[in-house]
């Protein structure tokens, strides 16, 4: 039995956290973090991992695929019960106070009048709680992550009801973001910020790098490498320049055809296949041929290697969306499959018996060209050319001959770079045809009137700030078929915190891609800046709310425009 008096109280993140809120700069932030990952590390040292998660209001390290299951309306639900007041009740609060966290923290303090806690939460407690919640599927399991969720919040004070259940809907807001909380292993344990950064790059595990930070300081560190069977963030593009500017900066250049499709990787370990998407989400039910081409295509050893998933009809991409009902779809996939065809495109190998993500990219490329037996329409590499500045015509025929055959543009490589995961840097260009657009995320939204009364009609989005925050750009109303809308309108409702009339407040979710004619100064919105005709291309659930566009991008948009 451990020692329940010894361990560390709840309590204690919670002062962590309103620390953290009380100060808007990001240098207090990380000291305060800092020192607290120092006490943890003096104190309660085997759960160190854990309570570094818990700091930014994680349970599971990003590569991992569990999560709580726990929307907003079962988290009222809990309340409501636990309060003992009605889910009604519950819903006002929120209006009033903002958010749930702050309308637990208000309703609990209420119930506090009336009863006496008999033991402190501790971290472990809560943790633990939360993982049971996760771990549990099948029937009636929306019925026991209530029953769980209940017991826990039966025994948290009004302080610790707030952060509970904004951990649980993965909404902490204090401020901090991996950036911050990386800062401050570094200085905690006096490591070198790039070794603590490719640490976390090679894990996606900032609670395992805290730990081996402390015990093994950077020796350890630089021995944490990434594993087939745990998905790394992928290493991602800027825009091209100009393909002859980028082919000269690169000395050459490796050009490839820019497929428009969805990204994986695929993890092979002791033969067993998994692919993740750029979200690091495990997508290998839903499109079981490509396991089959690769097994076909590469013998088992493990390997982890990179690509892009199409569909193609007769030789021919076709759109994007399709890609979205295969990779999406839990039932049926047998007669999908037979309907909408995937054709994979491997780019890129980042472990082979070994890591070889160090190695440069024209090596990577050769290993790839060894190892991968080509299915022709199913299995196939990128096309690429060599490019030299002398003959840079060689990569405007590709980009022209990829846009001819349905592609989207093309890719410009540094032959010499490393694979970079999550970064995105000038090793990796992208030019396209098509014109700038943003991904931006769903905050909030006005109904409809007269028939369209009961659905959102215009969504207010928000991009990223410097300090991880979001800020509001643009309203948008146009480019969503109805189809889509519906759907939306379903989705939304969940995500729903705040009614006021027509408009409501939501969580931060679902992220759209979103094109427009300028980019104009605007005092109406967080920002300071607003979109001018903007249109819905696409919903990405293919990215996450960490990969939106940033205040930067807008920025540097606004004066290129300015210039053209
Ligand atoms: P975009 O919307 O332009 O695809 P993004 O934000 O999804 O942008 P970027 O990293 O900016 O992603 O663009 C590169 C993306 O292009 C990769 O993530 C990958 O999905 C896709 N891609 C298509 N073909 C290739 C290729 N040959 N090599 C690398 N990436 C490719």
């Amino acid at each position: 039995m451990p020692d329940i008096e010894s361990e560390m109280k709840y309590q204690k993140l919670v002062e962590l956290y309103e620390t953290m809120d009380s100060t808007t700069k990001r240098l207090e932030k990380t000291a305060i973090l800092a020192d607290f990952l120092n006490m943890v590390g003096d104190q309660d040292p085997k759960n160190l991992a854990v309570i570094t998660l818990l700091s930014l209001g994680r349970i599971f390290p990003t590569w991992s695929e569990e999560e709580l299951g726990i929307g907003s309306k079962l988290l009222m639900k809990a309340i409501s019960l636990v309060v003992g007041v009605t889910i009604e009740e519950v819903e006002d609060q929120i209006r009033d106070s903002g958010d749930i966290g702050s309308a637990s923290q208000e309703l609990f303090q209420r119930k506090v009048q009336s009863t006496l806690f008999t033991r402190a939460l501790t971290i472990n407690k809560v943790h633990e709680n939360l993982v049971k919640i996760a771990d549990i599927s099948g029937g009636r399991s929306q019925n026991k992550k209530l029953e769980i969720l209940r017991e826990l919040l039966s025994s948290a004070s009004p302080h610790e009801a707030k952060y509970i259940t904004r951990t649980v809907l993965e909404q902490l807001r204090v401020g901090v973001g991996e950036g911050t909380l990386k800062d401050a292993i570094s200085q905690a344990f006096d490591i070198p910020k790039e070794v603590v950064e490719r640490a976390h790059m090679l894990t996606n595990d900032l609670g395992l790098v805290a730990e081996v930070a402390r015990e093994q300081g950077i020796v350890g560190l630089k021995k944490l490498t990434l594993k087939p069977g745990k998905p790394v963030k992928p290493m991602l593009a800027q825009l091209s320049p100009g393909y002859k500017d980028s082919i000269r900066e690169m000395g050459y250049a490796l050009c490839e055809t820019k497929y428009d499709g969805i990204r994986v990787q695929i993890h092979c370990k002791d033969d067993e296949i998994n692919i993740f998407t750029r979200r690091l989400e495990n997508i290998s039910p839903a499109v079981p041929e490509i396991a089959d081409y690769i097994k076909k295509a590469i013998k088992p050893f493990d390997f982890i290697v990179e690509g892009e998933i199409i569909v193609t009809k007769e030789g021919k991409p076709i759109s994007f969306q399709y890609i979205l009902q295969r990779v999406r779809r839990k039932y049926d996939i047998e007669r999908l499959r037979k309907e909408i065809p995937l054709t994979l495109y491997l780019f890129d190998v980042l472990y082979y018996k070994k890591p070889t993500l160090d190695e440069p990219l024209k090596d990577r490329r050769n290993l790839l060209e060894q190892i991968v037996q080509i299915l022709p329409g199913k299995l196939e590499l990128s096309k690429q050319v060599k490019v030299t500045p002398e003959t840079s015509q060689k990569a405007l025929d590709l980009f022209n001959q990829s846009i001819e055959e349905g592609h989207e543009g093309l890719m410009i490589k540094d032959p010499n770079a490393p694979y970079t995961p999550g970064l995105r840097g000038k090793k990796m260009l992208k030019w396209k045809a098509t014109p700038e657009t943003l991904d931006l995320v769903v905050v909030g939204g006005t109904y409809g009137i007269g028939k369209r009364a009961h659905l959102i009609g215009s969504f207010l989005l928000a991009l990223r700030d410097e300090n991880n925050g979001l800020k509001t750009l643009a309203h948008v109303a146009t480019g969503l078929d109805d189809k889509t809308l519906l759907e939306l309108g379903e989705i939304s409702e969940s995500l729903i915190t705040r009614k006021v009339g027509r408009k409501v407040d939501m969580i931060p979710s679902i992220i759209m891609e979103v094109a427009f004619s300028e980019i104009v100064k605007s005092p109406e919105y967080e920002s300071g800046y607003s979109l001018r005709f903007p249109v819905v291309k696409r919903i990405r659930k293919d990215i996450s709310i960490d990969d939106i566009d940033t205040m930067d991008r807008v920025a540097s948009i606004y004066q290129n425009m300015k210039i053209i």
